[in-house]
């Protein structure tokens, strides 16, 4: 029998639908729209297409996007200008500097000058320590994405044994933290983790968030078990081409798991919807308005 498809780009069509109803009454209170600011340094193809979807998803949303692209040989003390003038900006719920930063700026110091209620990628360590301590804040949204696709699945996760593969501060860490809010057993692995296979095993909820191609085998997964696949690695197709595949042997493990997300359209969609989401939650909150759930 194979596995229910978790079908997210499905939901996230929904939850950019529900954002963007939410924002015609923001705006009648608060007197103008959400506002995302977007900062991209560089050219590299791949954040220039992410800079791309996530403005045209902004448009679409009602929010007003404010985009900012800086020559590769800005100076971090000339990023850190602008993030002050975005922290300061009235108009501006929202700033998220896109990754990775060329060599000669450090990440941690941008990302540590975002007002951290402005931060709706939820990487300061502000932000981090909130997660970790339980208070409201903003939570990176990748494994945000996959929280919600669980809970949609699943209902509560009250019980449940989760495994996370990968400790990264943008997917794995906080995931873990948020599926033990969630009152999950959870184990964090990573590349020192002793029998990865045995201990996947035990788990009724898998997320894999390694970046190694197909690397989590139909034998790792207990049967029945919900996996949820975050990887994107481009390999090659044969004839030239190339292919996206996650982190989970999609065509195996389909057999054994109770629900799987295929890549792509599983997890993907889910990270733009859910920075809509964060930046008409800073907006609410900044207006003093109920932020919606
Ligand atoms: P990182 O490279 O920052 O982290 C990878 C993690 O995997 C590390 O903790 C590493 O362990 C662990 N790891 C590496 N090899 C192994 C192994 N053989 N066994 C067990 N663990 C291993 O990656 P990210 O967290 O940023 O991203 C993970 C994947 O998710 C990538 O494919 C990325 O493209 C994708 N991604 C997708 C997003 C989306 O929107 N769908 C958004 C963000 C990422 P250690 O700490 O010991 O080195």
């Amino acid at each position: 029998m194979g596995a229910a498809l978790i079908d997210g780009k499905a939901f996230a069509a929904g939850l950019r639908g529900r954002v963007a109803d939410a924002v015609p009454a923001f705006a009648a209170a608060a007197g103008r729209a959400p506002g995302l600011a977007v900062v991209l340094v560089g050219e590299d193809p791949a954040s220039a297409v992410y800079v791309r979807s996530k403005g045209r998803a902004v448009e679409e949303a009602g929010m007003a996007g404010f985009e900012h692209r800086l020559p590769a040989d800005t100076t971090q003390a000339d990023l850190l200008a602008l993030v002050a003038t975005l922290n300061a900006d009235p108009a501006v719920d929202g700033i998220l500097v896109q990754l990775p930063l060329p060599p000669q700026i450090a990440e941690d110091a941008v990302i540590a000058a975002i007002d951290p209620d402005k931060d709706v990628d939820g990487f300061h360590v502000v932000n981090a320590g909130r997660l970790a301590t339980g208070q409201a804040g903003f939570v990176p949204c990748t494994p945000l994405g996959c929280l919600m696709l669980l809970q949609d699945r699943l209902g509560s996760l009250k019980g449940l044994e989760a495994v996370v593969i990968g400790r990264s501060n943008i997917v794995g860490k906080p995931m873990a933290a948020m599926l033990t809010q969630a009152d999950c057993t959870v184990t964090i692995a990573h590349s020192r983790t002793r029998d990865l296979p045995g201990i996947v095993r035990r788990a009724d909820i898998v997320v894999a968030a390694v970046g190694r191609a197909e690397m989590v085998r139909a034998e790792w997964i207990k049967p029945g078990a919900t996996v949820i696949d975050v990887g994107i690695n481009r390999i090659d197709a044969g004839a030239g081409k190339t292919k996206l595949v996650g982190d989970v042997a999609y065509s195996e493990v389909v057999d054994v798991a109770g629900a799987i997300t295929p890549v792509p359209g599983g997890v993907g969609p889910m990270t733009i919807a859910c920075l809509l989401r964060n930046t008409l939650v800073a907006a609410c909150r900044r207006a003093g308005l109920a932020a919606p759930e």
